[in-house]
């Protein structure tokens, strides 16, 4: 038989898993990007241009 032993007393606190974060501001930020003339479906914002996912149409940025 194995001797009885104290249970650990854990000085720090328990650490705090990390806790994936639903982001709606993304969402949100699609909203206002351009909708597809094909298909009305919302654009892909690129650093250049707006592309469309379904049609593969894209639209380049005027103010550059
Ligand atoms: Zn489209």
């Amino acid at each position: 038989m194995g001797k009885k032993r104290k249970k650990k007393t854990y000085n720090t606190p328990k650490k705090i898993k990390h806790v994936y974060q639903n982001t709606p501001l993304n969402i949100l930020k699609s909203i206002n990007n351009p909708k597809c003339p094909e298909c009305s479906n919302n654009m892909a914002n690129h650093f250049n241009r707006y592309t469309c996912s379904k049609c593969q149409i894209c639209i380049l940025k005027k103010n550059l």
